[in-house]
């Protein structure tokens, strides 16, 4: 087992995804001070507050497909989108280095638990970030059942992308036949996720059952999954929630808008490039304009 050091790893004292109310109305006036759509000199992510920024998360899963001149079109495509939100896009692994002069944030779809050694066919943290990948996608529905990844796999994943820096988006949801009882399924998938400080963790709530299949869970039930993974991190800081699972141009809007859901996570329709350019454009509102708006939890202990 591997020892990871946690405690030197994050963003040297910055908080960049914390959500506390209290500075809310500081950080607003303060707003215009970022590039709020694109990257940090040398391609970093920028490792501002986005939810006092009103900023919302929008990423792209491309699964299994692409190719380099798909990347080439997407680039060119989506480069002309401005955006006050945070795009990152996850395409396989092996078209990562096209994407050298895209504007926005370029994350992995999986990473290993180690940083080198005997793993045909793996590739460390470390690697992904010199890559250029800000991002790592962990535990998606679809690692989970076709290469069996336990919850306890995906922990290492996440302690290992934490220890380089590499910003962890894990997945969590229940399948079709554990929808009644999605919290008993998010309380085993979250509960090695508790500690204090969870590193700009993006946790994409995906009920597999959605993934694909354009049914969604209403905006009711988008919240109240929400509002109880944020009980369950409820002593927790520095992490983000968003939704995933059969989000297009036309709802994504209304998912955004639904109370505790910081973003949103596009497969499908993240592969039609007007589409996701869409997607981006009609999220491009002050969604968080007024307190009514706001979530009401504290995400800082
Ligand atoms: C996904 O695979 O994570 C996903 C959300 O897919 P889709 O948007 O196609 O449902």
């Amino acid at each position: 087992m591997v020892e990871y050091n946690l405690a030197k790893v994050g963003v040297e004292g910055s908080n960049p995804f914390a959500r506390s109310r209290s500075v809310k109305a500081v950080v607003r006036s303060e707003r215009c001070c970022v590039d709020r759509g694109g990257k940090d000199a040398g391609g970093e992510a920028s490792f501002v507050n986005l939810i006092e920024l009103n900023m919302k998360i929008i990423i792209a899963n491309w699964k299994m497909n692409g190719n380099v001149g798909f990347v080439k079109l997407f680039i060119e495509k989506i480069n002309q989108v401005s955006t006050n939100n945070r795009i990152i896009v996850c395409p396989p692994v092996s078209l990562v280095s096209f994407f050298g002069n895209f504007r926005y944030h370029v994350g992995a779809q999986n990473c290993f638990s180690r940083i080198a050694g005997a793993f045909t066919g793996e590739n460390s943290p470390q690697l992904l970030k010199e890559l250029g990948c800000s991002y790592v996608l962990l535990g998606h529905s679809e690692r989970r059942a076709i290469f069996a990844e336990s919850d306890d796999f995906v922990y290492e994943k996440w302690l290992a992308a934490v220890e380089q820096n590499l910003m962890p988006i894990v997945c969590v949801g229940e399948n079709l036949q554990d929808r009644t009882r999605s919290s008993e399924i998010l309380t085993r998938q979250l509960s090695r996720y508790q500690q204090k400080d969870l590193h700009n963790t993006i946790f994409a709530y995906e009920p597999v059952w959605s993934i694909g299949t354009a049914k969604i869970p209403s905006a009711q039930e988008i919240s109240t999954t929400v509002a109880f993974m944020a009980d369950m991190l409820a002593h927790s800081i520095n992490y983000n929630i968003v939704y995933g699972g059969s989000v297009n141009a036309a709802n994504a809007e209304t998912i955004l808008a639904c109370p505790g859901v910081d973003g949103i996570l596009v497969g499908g329709a993240s592969l039609d490039i007007d589409e996701f350019r869409s997607v981006i454009e009609n999220c491009n509102v002050e969604l968080l304009e007024t307190d009514q708006k706001i979530p009401s939890r504290t995400r800082n202990s």
